[in-house]
């Protein structure tokens, strides 16, 4: 309806934009269509806004001044005109000051003081609610709410300056945990919390709410306590009440008939940590009542339950981290990782190791000897030990390279540090080196144990300031410590005990039982065992190789000059010498052998024996004997053609073939026209179990020697050059060969398939040894 202002008769032309009709008697404009302006009208509007707003007290009192009334009302978005407008604005002030605003528990309000929201809030949250978590003002609080928002309605009452009370004020109201909220709230019936759960809810989708959320009591229990969350369990069909799994209160998740607001109170319940209870849960409850610091009072079957627990949940081993679960060999109790396992569970050797660290840090200890007896299987004790973090064997463990020796040159890897690609690693086990000063046969049996069985990786350190500075690799603190200490026992031939030796001074034939030995090993080789032997059996064999050499060429020589062996050339230097010494003497013996120059015949006397005599001699004399000595062939070289592979990757434009050094055209062609390289493998045999075309390099038969020579039996060239291949991606890898700064290009494809050779080779070695 659009209100009509009239002067005695209805103003044509005069809109109010207000919704009931004004009559007046304004001075109108010479047409009599319109109000003129001017003060006179000015002071009757000024009458009739007063008349209007006063009337509003009369209207309550007859009961008309509901909600829907205040749809009568002016708002701020009618665009009243100016002269209009103090209507609106005396109504305002009257609305703040008089009791005129509809209270949703009947009754009318003045504006200051009370409250508007959802009605969804201000259904749960009542009058006395509202006033009890305040702390002040008296009911009425919450204003009748408008039928929808932004209606004519709601827009006169946003014009109140009412305040505005929203979930998330109750939310930070909750938070405050103050007594009077807690005693509120504890007066209020289950069944109402199914409400609050499902306001709470949509809250759960704002993040730092959602913490809040988390935080507050206000989930009731069977027993009638309020919990956060996380402390609570859902009741089952049998447990409504448990002592170690607060179970929820049911009701505050099935009253009523609304299923839509009870699931929405359960999801709400579930969202702030509320729990089912499964066997995870009851194993964590036992943990944190019996195996927490300072109250450890452990019961008979807790172990096994332990033990299954994670045998068919191996995901919830993180459960145990923080508790004392194990009994140790002093008594005490420990979280699994200050234990380790030896003797009688199985023997590590690692109680002697430990005892070596004295009470020093980072010791661990033994478990109780007490499960051995306790009916526990052994094999599953010691797998779950292992799973929740029980050491079982010496660890090599990872740390950077200040500390290596070699530092300064790991330090002076080229190029601009780039931390996404830098590399800095380097391998010990602690303490060792300290250990290694007192000689003790267990302990080196432990470590020389260990060492068979771990990866080749922890003998090298790596260190890199990015991708394409390089890589520069030395031998890894573990090998420095171990190449230097006198640690390797020597057993001596019918002498009791043993010296300790550097691996360099000791030999395989002088170890003691239980030292595995297998000559090569990548270990032994880095930390020089057998050094000094091998190089004096060298030197030996050289010696003697270079004495046969020199007696062939004298025979050689000799029987070139017509004599039988060196000894008769010998022999005949001595004549000659005799003859310059004493020249009548040599004349007189020249001619006395002249004289009697006749030829002795030595006639056969008895053919027959002498023939049988013979064939006797021949009968017994020894057979030539061949042996066959065992050489390790490759025999698997011919299932690959590496040449017609790198022939197609490195032919440019169908024409020319570059070499992936020097990037020149390779320097001839052979009879059938192709050009002549060599297939080079890129590391030597120790790295690539299998064959594959891709492990080959196309090289000019210049760079193919220049690489043999300075990479190929470098050990950490190729140790450098084998990290980089494997972990960088680009195309151009740096190569020192000698003095030469050069560099190693592939193309993508061949590049790639590398890469990825030499990581399958990493992931499966580690598979291999980290399988229990
Ligand atoms: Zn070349």
């Amino acid at each position: 309806m659009t209100g009509k202002v009239s002067i005695y008769f209805p103003a044509e032309k005069e809109t109010s934009n207000l919704r009931f009709h004004l009559h007046a008697p304004f001075a109108s404009t010479v047409a009599r269509d319109s109000v003129r302006e001017c003060e006179a009208n000015d002071a009757l509007r000024d009458h009739l806004a007063d008349l209007v707003s006063e009337s509003m007290t009369a209207i309550r009192d007859q009961g008309l001044l509901t909600v829907g009334f205040l749809a009568t009302l002016p708002n701020d978005k009618d665009n009243l005109s100016e002269f209009y407008r103090p209507v609106m604005n005396r109504l305002v002030k009257a609305f703040r000051e008089e009791k005129l605003t509809p209270m949703k528990q009947g009754g009318h309000a003045s504006a200051d003081g009370i409250f508007r929201g959802l009605v969804r809030l201000s259904d749960l949250i009542a009058d006395d609610d509202l006033a009890t978590i305040l702390g002040e003002g008296t009911p009425p609080m919450w204003i009748a709410n408008p039928p929808q928002l932004n209606h004519r309605e709601d827009n006169f009452l946003s014009m109140l300056n009412i305040t505005e009370w929203t979930t998330n004020h109750l939310v930070n109201e909750l938070s405050t945990h103050s007594e009077s909220i807690v005693e509120w709230l504890a007066r209020k019936p289950h069944e109402w919390h199914q409400g609050l759960y499902s306001l709470l809810y949509p809250l759960m989708d704002d993040f730092p709410t959602k913490w809040k959320l988390l935080t507050l009591r206000i989930v009731p229990c069977s027993d009638g306590i309020y919990r956060v969350g996380s402390e609570c369990y859902f009741p089952s069909d049998d447990v409504e009440d448990d002592e170690d799994f607060p179970r929820v209160a049911k009701a505050v998740f099935s009253s009523g008939t609304s299923t839509t607001q009870q699931e929405k109170a359960r999801e709400f319940l579930a969202k702030i940590g509320v729990r089912e209870v499964g066997e995870a849960e009851q194993v964590e409850a036992i943990l944190q009542q019996r195996y927490s610091q300072g109250s450890i009072k452990p019961r008979q079957h807790d172990m096994e339950r332990f033990i299954e627990l994670v045998d068919k949940e191996p995901g919830k081993a993180s459960l145990f981290h923080k508790y004392f679960i194990f009994q140790l060999e002093n008594g005490n109790w420990g979280k699994p990782g200050i234990v380790f396992l030896d003797a009688p569970y199985v023997d590590t050797g690692l109680r002697v190791y430990y005892e070596a660290f004295g009470e020093g840090s980072g010791r661990k200890w033994a478990l109780s000897p007490n499960y051995h007896e306790s009916g526990i299987e052994l094999e599953k004790l010691r797998k779950f030990a292992k799973l929740v973090g029980v050491q079982t064997c010496l660890e090599v463990v990872e740390t950077n390279t200040h500390e290596n020796p070699d530092w300064r040159y790991l330090m002076g890897a080229p190029g601009r540090y780039r931390h996404e690609s830098s590399r800095d690693t380097d391998y010990v086990i602690p303490k060792l080196e300290q250990l290694l000063q007192t000689p003790n046969e267990e302990i080196s049996k432990l470590v020389w144990t260990t060492m068979c069985a771990s990866q080749e990786k922890y003998l090298t350190a790596t260190y890199r300031k990015s991708w394409s500075g390089g890589t520069r690799c030395r031998p890894s603190q573990l090998v420095h410590h171990l190449r230097n200490a006198e640690w390797i026992p020597q057993q001596r031939k019918g002498q009791q005990g043993y010296a300790f030796r550097k691996p360099v001074d000791a030999v395989a034939e002088m170890l003691p039982d239980g030292y595995p030995f297998y000559p090569g090993s990548k270990w032994l080789e880095k930390i020089e065992f057998g050094k000094t032997e091998s190089d004096r059996k060298d030197l030996e064999r050289r010696k003697q190789e270079k004495q046969t050499q020199d007696y062939q060429r004298k025979d050689t020589a000799a029987e070139e000059l017509g004599f039988s062996s060196v000894e008769e050339a010998h022999e005949a230097k001595e004549m000659v010498a005799l003859k310059h010494k004493d020249p009548a003497g040599f004349k007189r013996w020249q001619d006395s052998n002249r004289e009697k120059a006749s030829f002795p015949t030595r006639p056969v006397r008895n053919s027959e024996r002498r023939k049988e005599r013979l064939s006797q001699q021949y009968a017994n004399a020894p057979e030539k004997r061949y042996e066959t000595r065992e050489r390790i062939v490759r025999t698997t070289r011919g299932e690959i053609d590496p040449e017609t592979w790198l022939r197609n990757r490195y032919t440019k434009d169908g024409a020319q073939m570059i070499c992936q050094i020097c990037e020149k055209v390779m320097p001839f062609k052979k009879r059938n026209s192709e050009y002549y390289f060599e297939a080079v493998e890129v590391l030597s045999k120790d790295y690539f179990p299998k064959e594959h075309e891709a492990q080959f390099l196309a090289l000019c038969p210049l760079c193919a020697a220049m690489y043999k020579e300075f990479i190929k039996r470098e050990e950490i060239a190729m140790d450098s050059l084998h990290a980089t291949l494997k972990d960088a991606d680009d195309l151009k890898i740096p190569l020192e060969l000698g003095e030469l700064i050069t560099s190693l290009w592939f193309v993508e494809t061949h590049r790639q398939d590398i890469k990825t050779i030499l990581n399958r080779i990493e992931d499966h070695l580690d598979s291999k040894f980290n399988s229990p």
